[in-house]
């Protein structure tokens, strides 16, 4: 579903992105990991059409994207959820899956199609409190509900578990399950190896911008070369 062909992204004298291949099947969830600053937020961004890579191809469905704008990309089914939430804090949960759904629903199509989100997220009892109310775990799921509104055919999420407790952390894993049963593709960026154990299929590791390992989590977990890299990291 997406290829990312040889692709480099300098940042000044900073090699962020370097000679990146890496291939998503379509129906696979996929999770990128790797120490911080290797990269992983600086691929999404190239993938979503934020950055634009000073050489290389992004092909998404067959078609080559490396030249089109973010907007034409989600227009062809990419969608990002980022790692700081974005939600409209002064704006109730309801209300923020309504711009989410950018007007392509209305009346009583647009209150199912948002009730059937809300259940989803498991925010219903607070679809009318303000966004900037809810706890972070929520403000995620929100912004989950906003990414997959759409029903995008890849999901890239960014450290979608990022200030959960535990089970929040699993139940978000089954959410994605869910997204990805129901034919999403899903890339993760993650640190939390349980919930890479719990969804991914693949893991690719990444570390000084490039490709450092790739395999099954059971392959990365015993390859002494990725723990090596983590030495010294909080979340190793
Ligand atoms: P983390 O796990 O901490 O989120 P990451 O793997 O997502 O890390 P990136 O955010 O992609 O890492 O950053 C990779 C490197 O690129 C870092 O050294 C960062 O400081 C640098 N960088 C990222 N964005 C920019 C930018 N817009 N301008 C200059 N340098 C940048
Ligand atoms: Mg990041």
């Amino acid at each position: 579903l997406l290829q990312l062909r040889d692709v480099n992204k300098h940042f000044g004298g900073l090699h962020v992105t370097n000679a990146v291949n890496l291939v998503l099947e379509q129906g696979e969830i996929h999770c990128l990991i790797g120490p911080n600053g290797a990269g992983k937020s600086t691929l999404f961004r190239l993938i979503l059409g934020e950055h634009h890579p000073g050489s290389g191809q992004i092909c998404f469905a067959g078609e080559d994207i490396t030249a089109l704008k973010s907007f034409a990309r989600i227009r062809r089914g990419l969608s990002v959820k980022f790692q700081v939430p974005g939600v409209f804090k002064g704006l109730s949960v309801r209300q923020n899956l309504e711009i989410a759904l950018q007007s392509r629903l209305h009346g009583v199509t647009l209150g199912r199609e948002i009730d059937r989100l809300l259940a989803f997220l498991n925010l219903e009892a607070e679809q009318a409190q303000l966004a900037g109310n809810l706890s972070h775990g929520q403000k995620q799921w929100l912004e989950i509900g906003m990414a997959i509104a759409l029903k995008p055919r890849l999901l890239l999420l960014d450290e979608p578990t990022a200030g959960m407790s535990p089970e929040e952390t699993h139940m978000t894993g089954e959410m994605v399950r869910r997204l990805n049963a129901a034919g999403m593709t899903v890339l993760a960026i993650e640190h939390d190896m349980a919930f890479v154990r719990q969804v991914a299929q693949r893991v690719t590791v990444l570390h000084l911008g490039q490709v450092f390992a790739q395999g099954s989590i059971d392959e990365i977990v015993a390859d002494e070369r990725v723990a090596a890299i983590y030495l010294g990291q909080a979340h190793a």
